[in-house]
């Protein structure tokens, strides 16, 4: 467990967005600290997965700073942020259909550094528990294989900070608590500081040590799990959602 004396080592400052003639996020601050898996919770189309795109370095912000270990990334592109220890993981498992799981990880490997191994391949399955034939094609795995294996990547390049936009989508209640396990260990064993997406407030009290609420594009609420959920203007802003 961290405490809140220590530093984010990963957070944005007031970050503001204008999409398609609308303002798409409205002044969010947030950070997590190594070993903390930060939940970041809301109702579809409340801006998650924008603010990803901002904080991975797909999205410039009209307003506001990304800072990794204190230092400001807002400029800096997506590899660059991935060779400071930025990992990213899409909404969507796609994996390279026709390849095998060895030549995925192969590809991994020589897209980030000459010096990883089949070793370190190896090493990182073991990490996220995949256990599948090296042989098997990328394209025949199931979704939680899909989802351990492109996990197993990013591990890899031995990340200090993974953000997850929703890895519990199109898996069943046994498969996300086989995820929470694997999320825990990343935090809890490698000190990996991790914000979770996740749109099911209820999947979150099982894994975040804390979490913040985005409405609309804004920061509704943040805090422990159990006391967010309680929050009158969470529940209103998931009860709006469901009867539109
Ligand atoms: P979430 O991940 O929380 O479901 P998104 O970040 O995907 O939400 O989307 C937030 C809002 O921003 C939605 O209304 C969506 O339609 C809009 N949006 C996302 N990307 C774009 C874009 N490139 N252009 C215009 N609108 C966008
Ligand atoms: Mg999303």
């Amino acid at each position: 467990m961290t405490t809140d004396a220590a530093p984010a080592l990963f957070a944005c400052e007031d970050i503001y967005i204008r999409l398609g003639g609308r303002t798409i996020l409205e002044g969010i601050s947030l950070g997590v600290r190594p070993g903390e898996v930060l939940g970041v919770v809301g109702p579809n189309g409340a801006g998650k997965t924008t603010l990803f795109e901002i904080l991975s370095g797909r999205y410039t912000p009209s307003q506001g700073r990304v800072l990794l270990g204190g230092r400001d990334i807002t400029r800096l592109k997506l590899f660059d942020r991935a060779r400071l220890g930025l990992g990213r993981t899409y909404q969507s498992p796609v994996v390279p259909d026709a390849l095998t799981v060895r030549e995925v990880f192969q590809a991994a490997r020589q897209a980030f550094s000459p010096y990883l191994t089949s070793f370190h391949a190896e090493a990182a399955a073991e990490k996220v528990g995949l256990h599948v034939p090296m042989t098997a094609l990328a394209g025949s795995l199931e979704t939680l294989n899909r989802r351990k294996l492109l996990l197993a990547c990013l591990l890899m390049r031995r990340p200090r900070v993974m953000l997850l936009d929703e890895p519990a989508a199109g898996l069943i209640n046994a498969e996300i608590d086989e995820l929470d396990g694997i999320i825990r260990h990343l935090a809890g064993e490698l000190n990996i500081a991790i914000m979770l997406v996740e749109h099911r407030l209820e999947l979150l009290s099982a894994i975040a040590d804390r979490c913040v609420v985005l409405d609309l594009g804004k920061l509704i609420a943040e805090g422990d799990p159990l006391t967010v959920f309680d929050d009158p203007r969470v529940r209103a802003a998931y009860f709006e959602t469901e009867a539109a």
